[in-house]
């Protein structure tokens, strides 16, 4: 059997073990020291924001967002359907409820027209969001512009989930950096890992230098154990900072080699009727974390789930893309503001593997099982 091809698997650039060693030698090993303070910095330079604070994982960083904006018990947060459930819990964490919008159909993120007709409804009902929680889907950057300017009309915060899209950008401005506040992940599969973490960063110093004191346990200036707020466990730690250092050094040349990725899809697939990409529009710059495409299976005779199948037996892996938060059985009494768009993506979306690790052999075996199984299902009127 052939070894297994995964759809992102982690991919370390050399240096983060010498950054661990460091960490060892100095007996640095938890909780805060150099090696946070040092990969902040590089998130800081890299993403054009002024702060940073190192967390625990994304989650973490959207639920200190959350909490940072006031949010309470009773309120609603506006938040992409299309989205991995990381990017909605944190609301129902703090006793809010999520408002869900659906996607629209060309970046495969939240669709600005419906997010005003949204806005307006949850207003006529009687309750103003507190906030808008905005993916950048596979690293695909919104259409923020559109988003920016109905979120500024009525004045509702914007908090930028950019877990899988750090390196991506937007008229020449990183991902991440166009909300109040703005979240990364380095997560197993993310385009750069810690192994597990994440990050909060945003221009304005207060919501950051409140995030790195509630994530660790909101403790007052004293010489005992003293609170006056409710704390949380959620900083990074200075050993797993460490990977996060050496993996900065590498993150432009994943994005450089998952973008070639894509153009590699692209061109195998494309003269194949039925078969879509997401493209960028102008200015629009994606780290194609991961390649995705759409199979129309009039028109190919192949359904995603018969490709997902045939790639497995392969013993390659592929995936559904995520299943829409407003489908999941948890949320189904939230809100949701639906054009059938995002539940359309998931039944005909796959994610093809996309790591940045792939070697030319394994690209070639994907190359082989996907052409012929197109090759297989196509239909006699093609030719
Ligand atoms: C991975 C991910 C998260 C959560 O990040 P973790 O570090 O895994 O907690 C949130 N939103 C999206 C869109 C993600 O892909």
């Amino acid at each position: 059997m052939n070894s297994r091809i995964y759809l992102s698997s982690p991919h370390m650039g050399g240096t983060e073990l010498e950054y661990i060693k460091e960490a060892f030698e100095a007996n640095w090993i938890s909780p805060v020291g150099p090696n946070i303070a040092a990969f902040e910095q590089t998130l800081q330079d890299y993403s054009g924001a002024n702060h940073a604070a190192a967390l625990s994982s994304g989650t973490a960083a959207i639920h200190l967002a959350l909490i940072m904006l006031g949010l309470e018990r009773g309120d609603e947060v506006i938040c992409s359907s299309f989205t991995f459930a990381g990017s909605c819990n944190p609301i129902v964490y703090t006793g809010a409820t999520p408002v869900f919008v659906d996607s629209e159909e060309d970046t495969w993120n939240m669709d600005p027209e419906l997010l005003e007709e949204a806005i307006e409804d949850r207003i006529s009902r009687g309750k103003r969001p507190k906030a808008i929680i905005l993916v950048h889907l596979y690293g695909m950057p919104s259409k923020i512009a559109e988003i920016l300017k109905v979120a500024g009309k009525y004045e509702i915060p914007v908090i930028e989930d950019a877990a899988e899209a750090l390196g991506a950008s937007y008229r020449g401005k990183k991902l991440g950096t166009f909300g109040v506040i703005g979240i990364y992940s380095f997560n197993g599969n993310k385009i750069i890992t810690t192994s597990g973490g994440g990050a909060l960063v945003s221009n304005e110093k207060t919501f950051v230098d409140k995030a790195r004191f509630l994530s660790t346990q909101a403790r007052d200036p004293a010489p005992y154990y003293e609170h006056s707020s409710i704390g949380y466990n959620y900083r990074m730690s200075n050993v797993v900072a460490g990977i996060g250092r050496g993996q900065m050094e590498v993150l432009d040349k994943h994005v450089a080699i998952r973008r070639e990725i894509f153009e590699w899809y692209r061109d195998m697939l494309e003269n194949i009727p039925g078969v879509s990409f997401v493209e960028e529009e102008t200015g629009m710059f994606a780290n194609r974390w991961l390649t995705t495409i759409r199979i129309d299976s009039v028109l190919s005779g192949a359904d995603p789930e018969y490709i997902r199948q045939g790639l497995e037996k392969e013993n390659i892996e592929s995936r559904p893309v995520w299943k829409p938060m407003h489908l999941q059985p948890v949320y189904k009494e939230a809100p949701m503001y639906d054009r059938g768009v995002c539940g359309k993506i998931f039944s005909d979306g796959l994610c093809l593997p996309s790591g940045s690790n792939l070697t030319e052999e394994e690209k070639k075996r994907i190359e082989t099982q996907l052409v012929k199984l197109f090759e297989v299902t196509k239909p006699a009127k093609w030719v």
